[in-house]
Order: structure tokens, then sequence, then C-alpha cells
């Protein structure tokens, strides 16, 4: 039924409402027309997925209210055993995950999490290299217009002209000339897998910390979908809402000691973890979101099923046959291909923008977002790329055949962007194709 859905096992009234539609209609109608919008189109965007009802019942639940400002067994507050056990059970599952020896669960969101990372390593003014945003990096790891960029000295490292992948070559030369403190890596738009050995080599060479940005890939991880950074890195920062399909919040992985203790923390710290603790609460935040950190538990619980190997595996496999189709149909793409849950269509060669036909793609029920490509002649507000992931469409139950067919959809419409019927047409097939799928969290009670 859509008028439960996303209301998690909530009793309802003497009319059948639940509780949302009792109290506030309004945002009732805008969660019912958002539920009608999820079953009947494509999420293609790379970063969302749908988290199942288990989590969102969880994330929905009375723990919202708990204050618990510290972490276990040292809270501010008291009336906080039961929510120790809750962090500690989200903390060691993470740990078990990913093999690491400690796991801060309370960031609030990647970024935030991030933020935590560059407080707990360096101080302003200190360099960092990152991937650059226009090349695929995220806003957090060196952008201008981000903390990140105004407080740090940023020095990009870039990809190779020709591969459109990392430079470790380069990367290396700009590492052992720069002296960063802190070299990132991970991407938001970056369809192949990271070279850690390569860049754990490199950090070493010029004694800086290295640290892994998951946000994207912790699903595929855990999967073993993609290597993993653990190990390899001083810090691991994620989102825990990606390919993980938890909450919307953060998690900071990290070992126990600071293997550069020698280097340059001012307070001359040598516990790496206490460090990340601080830095989270309470240098930046202050409370942490308990219910967030229940639905986590819940997902990591989800993570360390057989099933969510055979998921992972499944989205890289989505991936490759979306992009696969694509190529057939002559599109071009960012690297040529993927090996993970995403790829860029690049339409520098095309008459629109990337955000043209993204804009386009809706209209059709295939949601997407634009994104620059390497070398990008358009403005960042425009662009000539569409991002493109298969996290959603895997979690909705969708194989190799249905990529074929959803390249099928995107050809439609990109060869002809101007004809609103054929986008009529396709939204209409899409809904139809959609309708055969169980969406999570909304039609798989
Ligand atoms: C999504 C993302 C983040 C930030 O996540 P928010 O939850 O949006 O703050 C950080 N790093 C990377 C690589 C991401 O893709």
């Amino acid at each position: 039924m859509e008028n439960s859905a996303a209301s998690a096992s909530a009793p309802l009234d003497t009319y059948g409402r639940s509780p949302l539609a009792a109290v506030d209609s309004r945002v009732h109608e805008v969660l019912l027309k958002q539920v009608r919008q999820e079953r009947t189109t494509l999420k293609l965007i790379a970063s969302e997925n749908f988290a199942s009802s288990a989590v969102l019942e969880a994330t929905g639940s009375i723990f919202t209210n708990k204050y618990a400002e510290g972490y276990p067994g040292a809270r501010y507050y008291t009336g906080n055993e039961i929510v120790d056990e809750l962090e500690n059970l989200a903390i060691e599952r993470l740990k078990a995950l990913f093999g690491c020896e400690h796991a801060n669960v309370q960031p609030y969101s990647g970024s935030p999490a991030n933020q935590a990372i560059y407080r707990a390593l360096l101080s302003p003014g200190d360099k960092v290299m990152g991937l650059p945003l226009p090349e695929g990096g995220h806003l957090t790891h060196g952008w201008s217009v981000n903390f990140s960029g105004s407080d740090y000295q940023r020095v990009p490292y870039g990809l190779h002209e020709n591969t459109q992948q990392i430079d470790y070559d380069r990367l290396r030369d700009t590492a052992n000339r720069e002296r960063p403190k802190l070299i990132w890596v991970g991407a938001t738009a970056y369809p192949r897998v990271f070279d850690y050995a390569a860049m754990a080599e490199i950090a070493l060479e010029v004694n800086s910390y290295l640290a892994a940005d998951i946000a994207h890939i912790s699903g595929l991880i855990v999967a073993g979908g993609h290597p993993n950074p653990v190990g390899h890195c001083d810090v691991v920062g994620s989102t825990s809402h990606k390919s993980i399909r938890g909450p919307r919040g953060g998690f900071i992985l990290s070992r126990n000691e600071d293997r550069h203790q020698a280097l340059h923390h001012p307070k001359n710290q040598h516990n790496l973890a206490k460090r990340i603790d601080r830095a989270v609460f309470p240098l930046l935040q202050g409370g942490p979101h308990i219910n967030i950190i229940a639905g986590l538990a819940v997902a990591l619980e989800e993570a360390s099923h057989p099933a969510l190997r055979v998921y992972g595996q499944q989205i890289v496999k989505n991936a490759k046959a979306l992009a696969q189709a694509l190529l057939e149909r002559g599109y071009e793409l960012v690297t040529g291909g993927t090996d993970n849950h995403m790829l860029i269509l690049d339409l520098r060669d095309r008459p629109l923008s990337g955000k043209a036909y993204a804009e386009r793609l809706a209209k059709a029920g295939i949601i997407t977002n634009f994104n620059m490509v390497p070398g990008d002649p358009r403005d960042p507000a425009v662009t000539s790329g569409i991002r493109l992931g298969t996290p959603a469409v895997t979690s909705k139950g969708m194989r190799q055949g249905e990529m074929v067919q959803i390249a099928a959809f995107i050809d439609l419409i990109c060869r002809e962007p101007a004809d609103p019927d054929v986008h009529a047409s396709v939204r209409k097939d899409v809904a139809d194709f959609c309708a055969a799928f169980d969406v999570p969290g909304i039609t798989d009670r």
C-alpha cells in the first residue's frame, strides 16, 4: 500500500491514516509524490540508493529523541547505557566488515567526516593533495569554494591525458616536489578502481598522511567488488548512504596509532584514534544522531550477509553491461568504460550540454546528474557529461538484461532531445518497465 510507504510500521488511525497523514496532509502528500516517482523512474544517480525498510524503521525510531554527547562509556548525559550498546554494536560491525582498528560512527555525513579528518591530521595552511573536482574529486579534497580549499594549501593531482585515469607517476613527482602533509585518494566521479598500494608507497616516500574517501564505494568494498584501502591508509572517511545502503550519515575508520607521530601534529598526540574522535566531538559536532547510528548498525548487519556480496558484485556487472550497451550505441565513456558502479558519458561531441541532456532524460523518468568530463570545455553549471550509477537499480533487482534496455531508453532521448513526444512515450515505457520491480523501503514489505 502506498499509503503506509516509508512510515515504518506505525499504527493507522480509525480513518486508516498513518500518523503523518493524520497530522500533516501536506508533507504526507509530497511524500506520496516522491514514492510514486521512485516507483516509476530509473534512479541512475551514482551516489543514491534505497535503504531497506529495516534501516528506515531504525532511522525513524525513538532514538531520534536521545542526546548522547561523548562516546560509549564517557557520555555527558546519563541514561545512555542502551545507546552505548547500540553505538558499540555499529562500531564493532564496521571494524569487522572493514578489518580496521578504530571506527567513529558519529559524523553527520561524508563532508563532516572529511572535515574531522583534516582537523585531526593537519593545521590550517598545511598542504593537501587531491583529485580536483572537474576530474572527479570531491569538494572536500581541496576545492576552492570549500573549506578544504580556503583553509589549506591545495595541490591538485590529475588524470593522464590519454587514459583519463590517475597518473600515478606524475602524482609521485608532484608529491616529491610539494611534500604535502595529506594525500586524498577517492572520488565522486571516477569509474575505475584506485591503486591504494601505489598511493601508500608515494605517501610513505614523502612522509605524508594518506586518507581514502570511500563515500561512493564502501558497499562495493564490503562486497569484494573494489579493493579495501584499510591497511594502506592512515584514515578512511565515508558516507553511509551510498552503495552501502545505510541511513544518511558518515563514518571514519583509522589506525589506533599515528605512524607519522614525529611529523607535525601541534599537540604531538600519538594516538590517531583519539585525535579522530576528538575532532568529531567536541571540536566539530555536538550530540550524535543516535537514530542514524541505529540505522547504520542495521545496514551493517545486512552488509554482513552473503546476499550483500552478490548485490555488490551485481552492481559492477550491471555497470559494465550498461557501459557495453552504450558503447555499442556509439557513446563515448570517460576512460572507455568502468570497473566500479559508475560510468561517465562524455557528450562533448554532441550538440547539447550535459545539463540539457540530463533534463531531457529526467522528463522521460531517467534520473541522472550532469557532470564535468576531463578537459570539459563547458562551464561546471552545464558541463558536457552525464554520470550514471547502478547501485539503486541493482537494489531494485535489475540485472544485465535490464541495463541493455536502459541504454536503449537513454539512446532514444539523446537522439531526439528536442522531441517532447519521444520524451512522453519513453516516460510511459520507463514506468511500465519499472512496475515489475519492488522498491526497497517502499514495496519490499
Ligand atoms: C558524497 C561524497 C562525499 C560527501 O558526502 P555528503 O554526505 O554529501 O557530505 C564525500 N566524498 C565523496 C567522494 C563523495 O562522493
